[in-house]
C-alpha cells in the first residue's frame, strides 16, 4: 500500500494463526518500519514495535538499522512504498530534517524530528517524546492545566517535552534548571519566545529549594541516577511535599531514586517507561492508523529492563 492509509486490505492483517507466538510471515503486503541511529544496539524500539504487531495482528515488520549516510536511507525510504514508518535517534534527530518533504509545527519548534511517516512518497517529520509524555501524564491521571512544571536539566528530552508542556498542556508556567547557565537561558527564551509562555530559568542546585516549593510537577531530564548510579539524585528527598507530583525521565532503573524519595514523600509518581512506551504507542498509531495495543509493548520491555537494571 503506498499512499499511507490505514491498513484496511485483508493481507495487511494476519489471521489468528498468524498471531504473537507463531513464526514470522512475511510476504508481498507486509510494511516495513524501522529504526536508525549510530549506533543502534541498544535501541528497544524493535522490541516494542514487534510486539504491538503481534499482539493487534498486523503484518508489519520493524527492523533496525545503524546508519550514517541519513541523505541516502531517506531517498532509499521515499522510493519504497512499503516502507511506512522510521524512528529516528541519536545522532540524526537533527540531521534528517533537511531531507523531509513536511515537518510538523511541534517537530518545527523542537527543531528535532524522532518520527517520519512515508505518506506515498512524500516524508512528513514529526517528534513523539513530548506527545508520549503528555499522554503518560494523562494515562497517571495527572492534569497539566493550571499547575507550575519544574524542569531538571536543559538538554533534548528536556526541551521536547517542555515544548509539548507550552503548546497543549496548559500549565500556567515552567521554570527550568541546569548547571549551565548558557544553555538554560537559551532554551527559555526560545520556549517563551515561540509559545508565549511564562518561563523561568535558574541553578539546578542554588535556586532548587525555592523552585520545589513554588512548584506543583518536578521532571527530572539528566542522567542522574541511571543504572549503575542508582542512588544519585539531584533532589535532596525532604524536598519533596505530598502533593508534587514526580516525573523521572530515567528508566533504567525502574524505580530511580528520585522516583523512590518521592514515593516516600507521598507523592505521586509517572515513570521513565511511560514516556519511552508513550512516544513508540504514537509512533504505531500513526504508521498504522490503528490503537495501539500498548501493554504488549509494556510487556515486552519491562523484563529487559528489568534484567539489564534490577
Ligand atoms: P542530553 O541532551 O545530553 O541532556 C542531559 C541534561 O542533563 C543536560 O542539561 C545536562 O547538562 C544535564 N546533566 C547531565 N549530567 C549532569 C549532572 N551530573 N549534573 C547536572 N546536570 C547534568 O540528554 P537527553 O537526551 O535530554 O536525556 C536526558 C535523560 O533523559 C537521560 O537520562 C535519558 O536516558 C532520558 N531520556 C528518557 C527518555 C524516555 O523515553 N524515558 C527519552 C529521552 C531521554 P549540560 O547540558 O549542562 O551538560
Amino acid at each position: 500500500m503506498s499512499d499511507g492509509s490505514k491498513p484496511q486490505a485483508r493481507n495487511e492483517h494476519r489471521d489468528d494463526s498468524q498471531k504473537r507466538g507463531d513464526a514470522l510471515n512475511i510476504d508481498t503486503s507486509t510494511r516495513l518500519c524501522a529504526v536508525i541511529g549510530h549506533p543502534v544496539s541498544h535501541s528497544l524500539s524493535p522490541l516494542m514495535h514487534n510486539a504491538a504487531y503481534a499482539a493487534a495482528g498486523l503484518n508489519y515488520v520493524y527492523l533496525a538499522f545503524d546508519v550514517e549516510d541519513v541523505g541516502a536511507c531517506l531517498a532509499g525510504m521515499r522510493a519504497l512504498p512499503s516502507f511506512r514508518g522510521l524512528s529516528v535517534t541519536i545522532p540524526h534527530k537533527l540531521a534528517v530534517m533537511e531531507h523531509l518533504d513536511e515537518i510538523e509545527p511541534m517537530a518545527q519548534h523542537v527543531g528535532s524530528v524522532n518520527t517520519i511517516t512515508n505518506e506515498g512518497g512524500r516524508l512528513v517529520g514529526a517528534t513523539t517524546d513530548g506527545p508520549g509524555t503528555l499522554r503518560a501524564f494523562a494515562d497517571a491521571g495527572v492534569s497539566l492545566t493550571g499547575r507550575r512544571v519544574l524542569f531538571l536539566g536543559a538538554g533534548g528530552a528536556v526541551r521536547a517535552v517542555a515544548f509539548a508542556m507550552a503548546m497543549e498542556g496548559a500549565c500556567e508556567g515552567i521554570t527550568i534548571l541546569g548547571r549551565h547557565p548558557d544553555k538554560v537561558r537559551a532554551l527559555v527564551d526560545d520556549v517563551a519566545g515561540k509559545t508565549g509562555l511564562v518561563v523561568g530559568a535558574g541553578d539546578l542546585q542554588d535556586d532548587l529549594p525555592y523552585a520545589m516549593a513554588s512548584h506543583d510537577i518536578v521532571v527530572q531530564g539528566t542522567p542522574i541516577g541511571m543504572h549503575p548510579h542508582s542512588d544519585d539524585t539531584c533532589v535532596p528527598g525532604h524536598l519533596f511535599r505530598p502533593d508534587h507530583v514526580a516525573f523521572d525521565m530515567v528508566y533504567r532503573p525502574h524505580r530511580t531514586r528520585f522516583i523512590r524519595d518521592a514515593e516516600t514523600a507521598g507523592c505521586r509518581v509517572v515513570h521513565g517507561i511511560d514516556m519511552l512506551i508513550n512516544q513508540a504507542v504514537l509512533q504505531f498509531e500513526k504508521w498504522t492508523g490503528v490503537p495501539c495495543p500498548r501493554e504488549a509493548m509494556r510487556d515486552a520491555v519491562t523484563p529487559v529492563l528489568s534484567k539489564a537494571a534490577p
